[in-house]
C-alpha cells in the first residue's frame, strides 16, 4: 500500500492535509460503549473436595449466596452445579456464571473424577463449534456458555498434592485457563504454607501440568509487575468468610478465632485480594481471550481434522484418524460425497442381492404351496371321479329296478285285464 502520513513528518511520503476531524481515533470508544451496551460474560468453573470452601470463596468473591446449600459427601458420581448472577459495577454489566463440582474426591474410585467435568467443556465447545458451523448463527449467545476460568481448590493438607488433583489438572489444562488455590489458607502457618506452594509448584512443573499464567507482555508495565508479583505467589493462598467481624476499630469480612481475627482482605493474612485483583480487575479479558484463542482453537482444529479438515501439507494421514490432506470446504464437500457416492452404491448392490434372494425365497415357498395345491386337487379329482362311478352305477341299478318294475307292472295290468274280460263274460 502507499503510505500517507496526515502530519507528513516523512519527505518521501506523500502529505495529506486534514481538512478537518476524521475521527477513527475514536473507534476504541466505538468497541468499548459496544461491550458496555452488550455486557460481558464470565464463567468460572470451582473444582475441589466437598467441604473445601468453593461457595464461601465464590460468595466472598461476588456477595452471592451460594454457601447456603451445602452437598454431601454421599454422591456416587461427580456432578456439576451451575448458577447465574447479573452484577453491575458503575455502567458495566457482568454475566457472571458459577459452576461448581459436587460429590468430586467422595468415590472410593478416584480415578475417573474428572470425566464429567471434562465431557462439560467438550459439551460447551461442541455447542460453540455447532454454532458457528451453522447457517443462522448466533455467537455472542453461545459465547456465554464458554468456562474462561477454572480455580482448582487445593486441600490445605501442608504435604503436596493428591494423585486426583493431578490427574484432573493434567486431563483438563488444554482445555481451560487454570488456576491452582490453596484453600483455607488460615490453617497452615506461614512457613508451611511457603514451603507448601514451593512444593506444589515442583509437582506442577515436574508433571508438565500448564496452569494459567498471568500475562508480563502488555504495554502496561505497572501491570506486567503486578501480573510477575502475582506469577510468584502461585498457587494462591485464600481465605473465604461470609462473616464481617470487627478489626480493630473496622468491621472487616474475616473469620474470628479464640487467638484473633483473620481479615480476608489483609494481604499479609492470605493471597484473597491478589486473586481478586488478578481475575477481575486486571486480566479477566486475557482470561476470556485465551478461552477462544487457543482453547477453543485446539478443540475446533481436532474436531476439524476429525470431520476432515487439515491445512498442513506435511500432515501425516496415518497418524490420526486416516484424515486426508484436504484444503477447502470444496474439497471437504467432493470427498464427503464421494464417500456417500461409494457407501449409497455399496447399499444399492446390497439390497438387490436382499431383494433377489428374497424373491428367490418366496418363490421356492409359491412352488412348493402349488405342489401342494396341485397333489390335493389330484386327489380330489380321483374322490370325484370314484363318486361319480359309484353314482352312475347306482343310477343304472335304478334304472333296471325300476324297468323291471314296469314290465311286472305291465304283466299284471294285463293279467288283470284278461281276467276281468273272462268274468265278463262268464
Ligand atoms: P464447598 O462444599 O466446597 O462449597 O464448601 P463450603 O463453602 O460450603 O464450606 C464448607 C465449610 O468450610 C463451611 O463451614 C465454611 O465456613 C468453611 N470454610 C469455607 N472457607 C473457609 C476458609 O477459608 N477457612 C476455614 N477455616 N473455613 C472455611
Amino acid at each position: 500500500f502507499p503510505k500517507y502520513n496526515l502530519n507528513g513528518s516523512n519527505e518521501n511520503e506523500r502529505i495529506l492535509k486534514l481538512k478537518g476531524y476524521v475521527g477513527f481515533e475514536k473507534l476504541a470508544h466505538q468497541y468499548v460503549n459496544k461491550i458496555v451496551k452488550e455486557g460481558i460474560s464470565f464463567n468460572i468453573l470451582c473444582i475441589g473436595e466437598t467441604g473445601i470452601g468453593k461457595s464461601t470463596l465464590m460468595d466472598t468473591l461476588f456477595n452471592t449466596n451460594l454457601s447456603s446449600s451445602t452437598s454431601t459427601h454421599c454422591l456416587e458420581n461427580v456432578d456439576l452445579k451451575s448458577n447465574t448472577f447479573e452484577l453491575s459495577e458503575k455502567n458495566v454489566n457482568l454475566k457472571l456464571t458459577i459452576i461448581e463440582t459436587c460429590g468430586y474426591g467422595d468415590q472410593i474410585d478416584k480415578s475417573n473424577s474428572h470425566q464429567e467435568i471434562l465431557n462439560y467443556l467438550d459439551k460447551q465447545y461442541e455447542s460453540f463449534l455447532q454454532e458457528e458451523l451453522s447457517l443462522n448463527r448466533n455467537i455472542h449467545q453461545i459465547n456465554d456458555k464458554l468456562v474462561h476460568l477454572c480455580l482448582y481448590f487445593i486441600s490445605p493438607t501442608g504435604h503436596s498434592l493428591k494423585a486426583i488433583d493431578l490427574n484432573t489438572m493434567k486431563a483438563l489444562d488444554s482445555k481451560v485457563n487454570i488456576i491452582p488455590i490453596i484453600a483455607k489458607a488460615d490453617t497452615i502457618c506461614k512457613n508451611e504454607l511457603l514451603h507448601f506452594k514451593q512444593r506444589i509448584m515442583n509437582e506442577i512443573f515436574k508433571n508438565s501440568i500448564n496452569i494459567y499464567q498471568f500475562p508480563t507482555n502488555e504495554n502496561d508495565s505497572c501491570v506486567n509487575n503486578q501480573n510477575l508479583i502475582a506469577n510468584s505467589l502461585y498457587p494462591l493462598a485464600v481465605i473465604g468468610s461470609n462473616e464481617i467481624v470487627k478489626f480493630g476499630n473496622k468491621q472487616v469480612r474475616g473469620r474470628q478465632y479464640e487467638w484473633g481475627i483473620v481479615s480476608i482482605e489483609n494481604e499479609s493474612h492470605c493471597d484473597f485480594v491478589k486473586l481478586r485483583e488478578m481475575i477481575l480487575s486486571t486480566n479477566m479479558f486475557d482470561l476470556i481471550e485465551i478461552t477462544h484463542t487457543k482453547h477453543y482453537q485446539t478443540f475446533r482444529a481436532t474436531r476439524y481434522i476429525e470431520l476432515g479438515f487439515c491445512d498442513n501439507e506435511n500432515f501425516d494421514p496415518d497418524k490420526k484418524n486416516k484424515c486426508r490432506i484436504l484444503r477447502t470446504i470444496k474439497d471437504v464437500y467432493c470427498a464427503k460425497k464421494l464417500d456417500l457416492d461409494e457407501e449409497m452404491h455399496l447399499k444399492e448392490l446390497q439390497f438387490k442381492d436382499k431383494f433377489i434372494k428374497k424373491v428367490k425365497e418366496k418363490e421356492l415357498i409359491i412352488k412348493e404351496m402349488e405342489k401342494n395345491l396341485n397333489s390335493k386337487f389330484n386327489q380330489w379329482k380321483i374322490e370325484q371321479d370314484e363318486w361319480r362311478h359309484r353314482i352312475e352305477f347306482k343310477r343304472r341299478e335304478l334304472d333296471d329296478q325300476m324297468r323291471e318294475f314296469t314290465e311286472r307292472k305291465f304283466c299284471l295290468d294285463k293279467l288283470k285285464l284278461s281276467t276281468l274280460s273272462s268274468v265278463k263274460n262268464l
